[in-house]
């Protein structure tokens, strides 16, 4: 059967004509393929020959007049057409130091490179030259596997994984991206080969880690690291979350399982990767804070602030970015109880002024997050929680249309009182400018530069402030 379809575009027509003019087989391999199977789309796509990938793509770029990018340490080179991303290599052979994930290469044929893909549905390959135009290659029953959901991989899982233990993190990243199974013997592999994973670089793994953040039902990936044993060496915070305990007849939930049906709840209300890692985060202060006593049972209190100071730490160990993607995730962190609080209690228009003012523009993703966190088995709690929701959501929209708090810059500035009262930076200009601040936020002026100076005049009388003329 030809795969016709799968390589419809012009230009595979056109770099198997040049390939056949070199004489070298030409395929289309890897990721591509695999997703014409699946319907999904793909831009990227790989070709790979018999022979030398450089020269081939030198010759395709010149005929279609676009620029070659060549990459001569990795012995590839991509051109970009139409939209698409092109990249050639030569077939390759490889062979593996222990020390390293970087392997050994050799020029090899289409079937040596078919052989060290990662996985069997990503080992398929089809010709684009001439003579067998649209011809499927696939040694080791990829589309079988796409079939039947199956992640494995093409030679013995131990030797893959050994070589090169990313495979490890990819094949649960495809297992939750695709809602495929990874084969028992991939997984056992997993299991005893889990201890290699300290030899690749943090950066290649988190960029697995947030494939998986970004797919439809995340807590996939979560469990299974969890279940393979990788999750403990790559993220061990997390799997601190992991169980119960039972004392005087009081348990306390899971808090792994509970973080990741919250992570799952985000998925499905939004795509913001930073607010999936802030549900992924937002009790990560628990186990540090769990303490039990006879009236209260278990409690975890300030698991909040905990929670958020270990923010940067997990950024930097994970090699996630440190800049404004992580204070919103501590932010987020910080906040994450002030909702549910605020909605237990009869919802003031201070309190609801306070915590616009605190989440300022996140405060959508905030209430978002409050209300993945709704996990409770319990119809008649959970119910009664989204519609005390709706209360503060409702109250936070009057306020805002209100009083403008959310992005809210204090009507009088500290070089204002300064230059009134002919002070330097002082204690003074910090009172004046935190009362103004908290009056506003209590309702006691409303937010306008008048009621503000007035306010300020009076304080300043009452500590005794002069006016410089
Ligand atoms: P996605 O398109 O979702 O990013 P992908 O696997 O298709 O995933 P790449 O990571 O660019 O995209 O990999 C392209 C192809 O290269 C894969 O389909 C696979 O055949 C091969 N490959 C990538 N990484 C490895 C690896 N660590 N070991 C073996 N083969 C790999």
């Amino acid at each position: 059967m030809l795969y016709l379809e799968a390589i419809e575009n012009p230009v595979f027509r056109k770099i198997g004509e040049i390939a056949d003019k070199n004489k070298v087989r030409a395929f289309v391999i890897g990721g591509f393929v695999r997703d014409y199977f699946l319907c999904r789309p793909c831009k990227d796509i790989d070709i790979v020959v018999d022979g030398d990938g450089i020269k081939l793509a030198n010759e395709v770029g010149k005929a279609l007049s676009t620029k070659v990018t060549v990459f001569k340490t990795f012995g590839t080179a991509m051109l970009r057409h139409k939209g698409m991303e092109i990249e050639f290599v030569g077939a390759r052979k490889e062979s593996y130091d222990f020390t390293s994930r970087n392997p050994q290469v050799e020029r090899g044929t289409i079937e040596d490179d078919q052989l060290r893909r990662d996985f069997t549905i990503n080992a398929l390959a089809i010709s684009i030259n001439k003579e067998n135009f649209g011809e499927l290659s696939d040694p080791f029953s990829g589309v079988s596997d796409l079939d039947n959901l199956i992640i494995r991989t093409p030679c013995d899982p131990d030797i893959t994984f050994s070589d090169d233990p990313l495979r490890m993190i990819r094949a649960v990243r495809f297992a939750t991206q695709l809602g495929f199974y990874i084969d028992e013997k991939s997984f056992e592999a997993i299991e005893r080969n889990k201890e290699r994973i300290k030899i690749v670089s943090k950066e290649r793994i988190i960029t697995e880690i947030n494939k998986i953040m970004c797919s439809d039902v995340p807590s996939i990936g979560f469990e299974l690291f969890d279940k393979t044993g990788l999750l403990d060496i790559i993220f061990p915070e997390m799997t601190a979350l992991k169980g119960t305990q039972i004392r005087k007849g009081k348990g306390h939930k899971d808090n792994f399982i509970h973080t990741l049906k919250v992570l799952d709840n985000i998925a499905k209300s939004s795509d913001n990767l930073w607010l999936r890692w802030a549900a992924l985060l937002h009790d990560i202060g628990k186990p540090r804070t769990k303490a039990f006593d006879d009236t209260h049972g278990w409690t975890f209190h300030g698991h909040e602030v905990v929670g958020s100071k270990m923010v940067p730490g997990i950024f930097r160990e994970l090699k996630l970015p440190m800049n404004e993607k992580m204070k919103y995730v501590q932010k987020l962190v910080f906040l994450h109880l002030r909702p549910i609080i605020l909605s237990e209690d009869i919802v003031t228009d201070s309190a609801v002024r306070r915590l616009l003012f605190d989440a300022g523009d996140d405060i959508d993703d905030l209430m978002l997050l409050c209300e993945a966190d709704i996990t409770s088995g319990i119809d008649s709690k959970v119910k009664r929680y989204l519609k005390n929701f709706a209360i503060v959501r409702q109250k936070l929209k009057e306020i805002e249309e209100k009083d403008r708090i959310r992005n809210f810059q204090p009507p009088v500035t500290g070089e204002m009182i300064m230059e009134r009262y002919g002070i330097g930076p002082s204690k003074e200009v910090g009172i004046i400018k935190e009362r103004i601040k908290n009056a506003i936020l209590d309702g006691e002026i409303e937010n306008d530069y008048d009621q503000a100076i007035e306010l300020m005049e009076k304080i300043a009388g009452e500590i005794y402030l002069e006016e410089k003329n």
